[in-house]
């Protein structure tokens, strides 16, 4: 496969896509913003909305006047259409023990946890925080919030007590439902204990709580405190209505991944996002209710939420969940659930591909992975070397790959190839979906040539948008200063597009490296590290020097590649060929790993640091903290 090559999807997935015709985009064109009248009817609405946008600036109500329920989508409709013995939830837990749902089941089940809710006395509107690991109480307490308006806020359970208690006052939300604990790469983790610490801490009153007794040991309970199975065995064959919610209506609440700064909170609403994420997940996930899904995020994050549960859900597909980590208790864990399950469509990170690629190439191929037709990844870029390793070994060729650019604000993807429509180019994500409005601007807000950097900005209104930015709110400093022309929201990344229409997404704004005036993207440099032969990972961060400047790159290698100044010369060559000799890094240094986020992002703020030698603050938002100070005395000693 030569560089830049443009793939177009196999005959044998256009065959059966859901969308093939290119016209798509003419149509949306056309005919915008009734274009997106096309997502609302991936669902079953209560009143039919009136307009599905009213007005072209602030506030944007999507789909005004009609009222719906997501859970009613995510489960009654499929019961009621015949659909009950079909598989909503297939979930395997840490030690390979399988649970499943199928959609009567989660009906059942979530509609006693509803009724539960209800008598411990949350109200529609009452924020309910739910602390828990990858366990099927999670998507049933978010369900059961959906069912009765009580919009949920998921906090990731890695988190620590401080950061749960921060959430809590940032929700204002007086229940939480979390578990006893769970375990994590063979060691019990206890998130009660964990819940009562920030119930401690929180500035405000937690009035209930309840407890899912997942590792079984019977947690102690104080006032206001109840287990799970207590609570759903009191309201057993229990009931409720779900409740008509308008399209404007919170759904849910959810933090940002915190790579840049502190987390953002960010509310999405009913309507317009469920519409989003449902339509996106036909669209492009190409998923069908007869399909087995899995996609390996964590339901802590809006990923999870949007392409674990709702998407998936609302289609009435089977949406595989695991609990745990890919490599335990071995590194073939995701080849075997895709084995056993016969998984039609995957959905995973670069970063988790890397590692794939790190381990074992022989793991893959030692299964049948055969059941497989779509593949996707989200979160960061994928460079080339690991797309291409993804579609030989993963989907033998056969799969194209989405590649989906989007984050916690946008809700549901937003750029990425149709694949049943468009060709692929590794390591650029594709055109903006139909509908969407995005370009590359300068620092004035004038659109830049083909191919150059620039501020990725999105111009149009969409209707997975959070409540801030429809009701006219502008996010970021950055925003101020562009002037597009019109509305806009300013996604914090920078970005070049090709004469295709294709973005390529060069990093985070704020991560940008200055070197002799000129900005350069970090991803971009990053990408051309990581396609040299046995590098898996690279961060790239600028050297605080106003005479000097420079760049320093932080590598991981596979296992059995050593660090030798060989491969430090290929790196730099690599980078001085695909980038040019204002990129090249003045020193490489090799690492057994680098700090990332618990969503699995690079965190480049503490290597800037550590490379400028200058203090670091708190470390307890990452996934790996103990790597910072072998960093920096790697770094001392070099
Ligand atoms: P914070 O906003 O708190 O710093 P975050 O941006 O990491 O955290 P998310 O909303 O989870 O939180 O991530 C969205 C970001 O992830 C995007 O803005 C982009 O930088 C990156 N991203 C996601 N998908 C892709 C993709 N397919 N290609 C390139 N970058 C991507
Ligand atoms: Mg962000």
């Amino acid at each position: 496969m030569a560089e830049d090559e443009e793939i177009p999807p196999p005959a044998s997935f256009v065959e059966q896509a859901t969308v093939t015709d290119d016209s798509v985009y003419g149509e949306f064109e056309e005919n915008w913003p009734d274009c997106w009248g096309r997502a609302a009817a991936t669902l079953d609405w209560f009143d039919p909305y009136e307009s599905v946008l009213p007005a072209d600036e602030p506030p944007f109500e999507w789909f005004a006047g009609g009222t719906l329920n997501a859970c009613y989508n995510c489960l009654d409709r499929h019961v009621e259409a015949g659909a009950k013995n079909r598989v909503a939830i297939k979930w395997e837990s840490h030690l390979g023990e399988t649970r499943t749902y199928t959609y009567q089941d989660l009906y059942r089940e979530v509609n006693e946890f509803a009724a539960a809710l209800r008598a411990q006395g949350v109200e529609e509107d009452d924020v309910v925080t739910l602390y828990m690991p990858m366990i099927p109480e999670l998507p049933i307490a978010m369900l059961a919030c959906a069912r009765i308006g009580a919009p949920h806020n998921v906090v990731f359970a890695g988190l620590s007590a401080d950061a749960l208690a921060t959430r809590l006052e940032s929700a204002d939300s007086a229940f939480l439902v979390t578990c006893d604990g769970y375990y994590r790469r063979g060691s019990a983790i206890f998130l009660k204990s964990k819940a009562d610490d920030a119930r401690l801490k929180a500035a405000h009153d937690l009035e209930e709580m309840v407890v899912v007794e997942h590792l079984g040991e019977t947690a102690h309970l104080g006032a206001g405190q109840h287990t799970y199975d207590e609570l759903v065995d009191a309201h057993a064959g229990a009931e409720v209505d779900p409740v008509e919610r308008t399209a404007d209506d919170v759904l849910f609440l959810i933090h940002t991944s915190g790579t840049t700064g502190e987390p953002k909170r960010v509310e999405h609403v009913t309507g317009g996002y469920l519409a989003h994420v449902a339509w996106t997940s036909q669209a492009v996930l190409d998923l069908k209710p007869e399909d087995t899904y899995l996609c390996t995020a964590n339901i802590g994050w809006i990923s999870g939420h949007s392409y674990v549960v709702y998407g998936p859900l609302a289609l009435g597909t089977t949406t595989v969940m695991y609990e745990g980590t890919p490599n335990y208790p071995e590194k073939d864990r995701i080849w075997d659930l895709i084995e056993e399950n016969a998984v039609d469509v995957f959905y995973t990170a670069p970063t988790a591909i890397r590692s794939f690629m790190k381990w074992d190439t022989s793991l893959p191929a030692s299964r049948d992975l055969s059941s497989l037709r779509l593949l996707g990844t989200v979160g960061e870029p994928i460079n080339p070397r690991a797309w291409k390793w993804y579609y030989e070994h993963i989907g033998n060729e056969n799969c194209p790959i989405v590649d989906t650019w989007w984050q916690t604000e946008t809700g549901g993807m937003m750029i990425t190839t149709l694949p049943g429509v468009k060709n692929m180019k590794p390591g650029t994500a594709g055109p903006p979906l139909p509908g969407v409005g995005a370009r590359v601007v300068d620092g004035r807000g004038e659109e830049v040539p083909a191919n150059e950097a620039g501020y990725l900005v999105l111009t149009r209104p969409w209707p997975g948008m959070p409540l801030a930015l429809r009701h006219g709110q502008r996010w970021g400093e950055e925003a101020a200063k562009l002037d597009v022309g019109g509305w806009h929201y300013f996604t914090g990344d920078g970005a070049k597009v090709d004469e295709d229409g294709y973005v390529t997404v060069l990093g985070r704004v704020d991560d940008v490296i200055n070197v002799s005036g000129h900005r350069l993207g970090t991803m971009e440099i990053e990408s051309a590290i990581v396609d040299v032969e046995g590098v898996v990972e690279a961060a790239v961060v600028s050297v605080d020097d106003a005479d000097t400047g420079g760049i320093h790159a932080y590598v991981t290698l596979e296992t059995g590649v050593s660090g030798s100044d060989d491969l430090r010369e290929r790196i730099g060559s690599h980078v001085r060929e695909r980038i040019g000799p204002i990129a090249t890094p003045d020193a490489v240094v090799f690492t057994p790993d680098l700090p990332k986020t618990r969503s699995g992002k690079i965190m480049r703020r503490f290597l800037e640091n550590i490379t400028n030698g200058e203090e670091f603050g708190d470390t307890s938002a990452l996934q790996n903290p103990e790597i910072v100070g072998e960093l920096e005395s790697i770094v001392r000693d070099s």
